[in-house]
């Protein structure tokens, strides 16, 4: 049997990563199916005070507030297990990609801490096991790259998607990009052209079709992503 995937995500806005939980079918089979369980743990809870704060002015100056690491470790030591990785997202982190969601994927337990206003408190990068940016750009908070790195892992965990095959000759699982696809019409007529599925996909000699398929993924590699050909 499969096991579960158990993602938790620490964040100010659980309804966010609630929303996205209930937000699309095959999301939802994985979690009826016991493969998947997506959940947040709100920050909120851990605050102090009558106000629940759980942030507060830089020292030594500057603009906005930062999320105390007090608050932060109770979180984390509340969302995660033994065996959790416990990820920080931070536009200062790894870059994500592809190499990197096969290798959570063989993770079990995931916990996720993300950043608002003007981050955190350095000392919690004490308490994490790795930090991730999901690209060179900053946005307002991490749940948008909790979830777009749970979504690029859970899709490789075994029983989640209908096919694993389906995620095999994607682009960069093998190191390069996809070949291009093409569904019906064969014949697309469109703004007075012809627009035709190459021939060779509808001869059903499987040799032929692989070397095809190969030959675009390479070449169309080798022009878009020179770097991938290294
Ligand atoms: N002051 C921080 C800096 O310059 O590095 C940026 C803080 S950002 C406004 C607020 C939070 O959003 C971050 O703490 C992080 O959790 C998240 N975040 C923003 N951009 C991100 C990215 N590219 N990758 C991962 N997390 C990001």
């Amino acid at each position: 049997m499969n096991k579960k995937l158990s993602i938790k995500i620490i964040t100010l806005f659980p309804e966010f990563i609630n929303n996205f939980a209930d937000s699309f079918g095959i999301l939802k089979k994985a979690i009826l199916n016991n493969l998947l369980e997506i959940k947040p743990v709100n920050l909120r809870q851990f605050g102090i005070g009558e106000r629940q704060a759980v942030d507060d002015r830089p020292y030594g100056g500057g603009v906005g507030m930062v999320l105390r690491p007090d608050i932060l470790h109770k979180a984390i030591k509340k969302a995660k297990s033994k065996k959790s990785k416990v990820i920080l997202l931070t536009p200062q982190g790894k870059k994500f990609n592809q190499q990197t969601a096969q290798r959570l994927s063989e993770a079990n337990n995931l916990v996720f801490v993300c950043g608002r206003y003007e981050g955190f408190d350095e000392r919690i990068r004490k308490f994490v096991d790795e930090e991730i940016s999901i690209g060179d750009y900053v946005l307002m908070g991490g749940e948008l790259p909790a979830l777009v790195i749970s979504e690029a892992v859970m899709r490789l965990r075994p029983g989640i998607l209908g096919k694993i095959e389906s995620t095999e000759n994607e682009s960069f699982s093998a190191g390069k990009l996809e070949y291009p696809q093409y569904t019906k019409p064969e014949v697309w007529k469109v703004g007075g052209k012809n627009l035709r599925v190459p021939k060779v996909l509808s001869t059903g000699h499987h040799k032929n079709i692989a070397d095809f398929r190969s030959k675009k993924a390479d070449k169309r590699t080798k022009k878009r992503r020179p770097d991938l050909f290294v």
